[in-house]
């Protein structure tokens, strides 16, 4: 699959040599519905050539070996594998607050009726949010965001939507925008406020959704929305209701995207297809009539098992039938205080294979490939020339080790747009 003459380019940044890479790239026959398909488009013995953050060559590691250039930088990663950058499409990362309370209530007998009327569940995150000055909410939104780069996250998405109303909106948004910027990492911030009713607007849902639209242009103009997201479901908004949200994004031109199917069938699905959306996510009440819809329109299907896992769910989201339609399978942690308390995108490797059958090369195409498809970022999760310089280095034998290994981090090096990261 690697060629094994194409020369150097003239003047290289950097390169690695001495490379076992899993590209999940066409140009290294990563074709998974085909039948001459390279698993994980993996090759070996090879090395690849940075210039100003991108990858620019990808060769045989003996040419580059011996590469005689001046003033490039040569690592030997003595054939560890490599991959993309992990990029995690979809949490809820910031919010203030901690909902363990409820968590050991539960455990001790308590019901989620119980809980919510003695005034938990997510209104309780709403709260503290609002209560939680900006510098708080970022103190305590940071510590997650250590914990996924850790693992090699270096995109990550981040939802608002624990606000509810403008000011505390605004704030999550700022905050996450601030994250990416003190920490080198790609945020792609997404408008949520369509995730609960807030207490305010008790019986009063439809004026909910027009403040909802309202605030939107608003957040926008200030460059806090890439992409707008809904909640469809009987404790939370209907069809009409997310119709009247993405209509006000598509005529701001932002991308749209949906928590649907998670308890029940609505229709969430149809509705992204229809709206050419980027990604619908949970899935586990999933219809073929939808999946159809969905192949047509190229959306992606986001999958978190980590909520599955929590809820203690046994509805698994249709995979065979996501396969079957070809439709792409992203995996994510929904990091959030409620459903998942998830900081770990590699347990949720782990987790997409031993709950919902993915194989191992799915669940790494799932982190990489198919959750950059799902953020809209075509220069991200694959190893192949134009791509982002974003590399992770694993000390492992071969990519299943890691969605096989459970509490084990094998990283060892991390670039981000072609610069190595002190760790
Ligand atoms: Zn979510």
């Amino acid at each position: 699959m690697l060629k094994t003459d194409t020369p150097l380019p003239k003047q290289l940044d950097k390169l690695i040599i001495n490379a076992n890479i899993a590209t999940f790239s066409k140009d290294f026959g990563y074709q998974p519905n085909s039948d001459n398909h390279n698993e994980y488009g993996a090759i070996t013995q090879a090395a690849i050539g940075i210039v100003d953050g991108k990858i620019v060559w990808i060769g045989d590691s003996k040419i580059a070996e011996k590469c005689s250039q001046e003033n490039v930088e040569i690592t030997d990663i003595q054939g560890q594998w490599i991959t993309a950058g992990l990029i995690d499409c979809h949490t809820h990362l910031v919010y203030a607050g901690n909902r363990s309370n409820e968590f050991e209530a539960r455990l001790k007998g308590a019901s989620y009726t119980d809980i919510a009327q003695s005034g938990g569940g997510i209104l309780s995150t709403v709260k503290s949010t609002r209560d939680a000055d900006e510098g708080e909410l970022y103190r305590q939104s940071e510590k997650r965001l250590r914990a996924l780069i850790s693992e090699g996250v270096t995109s990550i998405e981040i939802k608002s939507g624990y606000g509810l109303d403008l000011a505390t909106e605004e704030k999550m948004l700022r905050v996450a925008k601030k994250l990416g910027e003190d920490y080198g990492i790609t945020v792609k911030k997404t408008y949520l406020a369509a995730h609960a009713l807030p207490p305010e607007y008790k019986d009063n849902t439809d004026a909910y959704i027009d403040k909802v639209c309202e605030w939107l242009p608003i957040l926008h103009k200030k460059g806090l929305v890439d992409a707008v997201d809904g909640f469809i479901e009987a404790i939370a908004f209907n069809l009409a209701q997310i119709t009247k949200v993405f209509d006000t994004a598509t005529a701001l031109g932002i991308p749209v995207k949906l928590h649907s199917e998670q308890l029940t069938d609505m229709g969430g699905s149809e509705l992204v297809a229809k709206y050419k959306g980027l990604s619908s996510d949970h899935l586990e009440q999933l219809s073929e009539a939808a999946i159809k819809q969905m192949a047509k329109s190229d959306t992606v299907a986001v999958l978190l098992p980590g909520a599955f896992y929590t809820l203690r769910d046994e509805t698994v989201p249709p995979i065979k039938l996501l396969r079957k339609h070809r439709v792409a399978m992203a995996v994510s942690t929904d990091c959030n205080p409620g459903t998942s308390p998830v900081t770990s995108l590699l347990l949720m490797m782990n987790m997409a294979c031993t709950l919902f059958d993915l194989t191992p090369e799915e669940a790494l195409a799932g982190v990489t490939r198919n959750s950059a498809k799902a953020l809209g970022m075509g220069n991200k999760g694959q190893i192949s020339v134009g791509m982002d310089a974003d590399l992770l280095v694993w000390d492992i034998e071969r990519p299943a080790d890691l969605s096989y290994l459970v509490g084990l981090n094998p990283l060892q090096k991390v670039m981000i747009n072609g610069q190595w990261q002190q760790r």
